[in-house]
């Protein structure tokens, strides 16, 4: 016979449901709409990646947006007075692997469990990979884990599967992983993978939230133990202090003795469940509301139209969502004169087209949203590295001055690429200033490398660790 749930755990239910169901109508809506902010810019990862830029300098990692400061903020909070609570009551992912983890049960009927050493060392997995992502990130200054995150695949899915599958393979691959395994064990990626539950881990340290157990009532029904989702030993010890644990409270409504041997302490304090629920949701509300009311959290993305008002439009700020219309008005350059940069037809790339759209519509194979980016720079004689490079910003007029001469842009310019110059995967940076009589500086610069490559290595062999391709380093040379 089904056990009947208590108020709280249909409460935290409905709360997970509507965070995975407000994500995927938000990733749906991006895809068609202007103006709704990407699956990238809700993360609140995102803000981590983009802590160590932000606080060097003030500026974000592409992609990135204020608010993801604000929540990463929010869910650090969180995590020092509740621990994993963000994990267990508001993660969409976690409630997509739940979903999934329910299926499992009504198939199979029963929960399977790994070994309790490999458990245990696989549960140090998700440090590492944090500490990677962090480094990384702050090295190429920008968004290493994107290809690889099931998260970034599954809000990209309303684009399409060939979409998908040519940006996310990798962490399409994951997110069928996780979700087949899901079916079988529950929320393997919380417990093994995931970045942020690894920085909830180590704040949850923070001895503040603890269940208590009370020897003298527990019948030693290891009902708790069972109903643990993330297989924390609840019944063994007098209090849970494991870093795995997500606050779901499932131990604590599962308990037979009516609440009396699991008890919830704050500050080593007796509370009742509610009381940790309502904290719960209040830093969380507590966040959103700060944010709302800097400006820092927004759900619908700030126009380019917005951002040239305010005096704060740079050409980073072009999104793949963006129009040609809308880009050629925001930057006050011509409609034709941004069709002829791009090199597209006008006739099959409409205005109101949205520029990621501009391949499949004019059959360019492999056309990204940097090469409007790129256009528009060189309209306005403004220097922009590509990708990951610093944009500056842009006070656009009407008459902003337009020229495409590198020599007009004013930047430190290297010389022109000798006739018949081919790059290969195998030279270093140090071999293609040779080949091309430029400075080893000026080639990082203008191939949007970072400052601190290395220059004796192989291209091909750090493209991983740097976040680019040999084909957009080609792209970059050629331009
Ligand atoms: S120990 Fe209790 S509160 Fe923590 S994850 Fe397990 S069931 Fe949830
Ligand atoms: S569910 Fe309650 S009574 Fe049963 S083992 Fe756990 S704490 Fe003890």
């Amino acid at each position: 016979m089904a056990t009947r749930l208590s108020p709280i755990q249909v409460a935290r239910r409905v709360t997970l449901g509507v965070a995975l169901a407000g994500m995927t109508i938000l990733a749906a809506l991006h895809q068609r709409m202007q103006g709704v902010p990407s699956i990238d810019a809700l993360d609140p990862f995102g803000g981590l990646e983009t802590l160590l830029k932000f606080l060097a300098g003030g500026d974000y990692i592409k992609k990135i947006e204020p608010g993801n400061i604000v929540m990463l903020g929010g869910i650090a909070v969180l995590g020092v007075v509740l621990s994993r609570f963000f994990c267990g009551w508001f993660c969409a992912f976690g409630a997509l692997q739940g979903v999934f983890g329910w299926l499992g049960k009504k198939l199979f009927r029963r929960r399977f469990v790994v070994p309790k050493r490999l458990d245990a060392v696989l549960r140090w997995l998700k440090y590492p990979i944090l500490a990677a992502v962090v480094y990384f990130t702050w090295r190429t200054g920008e968004l290493v884990i994107r290809p690889y995150d099931p998260l970034a695949a599954y809000g990209h899915l309303p684009a399409g599967l060939t979409a998908v599958w040519a940006e996310f393979a990798v962490g399409l691959g994951m997110l069928v992983a996780i979700l087949v395994l899901s079916t079988l064990y529950e929320r393997a990626f919380c417990k093994y993978v995931c970045p942020l539950g690894a920085v909830n881990a180590i704040l949850g340290r923070i001895p503040i939230f603890r269940i208590k157990r009370t020897v003298p009532t527990c019948i030693s029904c290891s009902k708790c133990d069972k109903a643990c989702p993330m297989n924390v030993d609840v019944s063994g010890p007098e209090a849970v202090g494991s870093a795995e644990c997500i606050s779901c409270m499932e131990c604590v409504t599962v308990c037979p003795t009516k609440k009396s041997s699991l008890v919830p302490t704050l500050g080593g304090k007796p509370v009742k469940l509610r009381v940790v629920v309502a904290f719960g949701f209040g830093i969380f509300i507590a966040a959103a509301a700060i944010g709302q009311a800097t400006g820092m959290l927004r759900f619908s993305a700030r126009s380019l139209a917005e951002r040239a008002a305010l005096g704060d439009l740079r050409v980073e700020d072009i999104k793949g969502s963006s129009t040609y219309a809308m880009v050629a008005d925001s930057f006050g350059i011509e409609l034709e004169r941004l069709y002829r940069e791009v090199g597209v037809d006008p006739k099959a790339v409409p205005a109101d087209a949205m520029i990621k759209d501009t391949g499949k519509l004019a059959g360019i194979e492999g056309f990204e949203a940097d090469e409007a980016r790129i256009a528009v720079a060189r309209i306005l004689g403004i220097p922009y590295a590509g990708e990951g490079g610093a944009a500056p910003t842009v006070a656009p007029t009407a008459s902003s001055p337009a020229s495409s001469s590198h020599a007009a842009t004013g930047t430190p310019g290297p010389g022109s690429v000798p006739e018949g110059f081919a790059l290969e995967g195998t030279m270093s940076v140090t071999d293609l200033a040779a080949a091309l009589g430029w400075s080893t500086a000026a080639v990082a610069e203008k191939l949007g490398l970072p400052a601190d490559i290395p220059v004796d290595r192989p291209l091909r062999d750090m493209k991983d660790s740097y976040g680019y391709s040999m084909p957009d380093l080609k792209e970059r040379i050629k331009r």
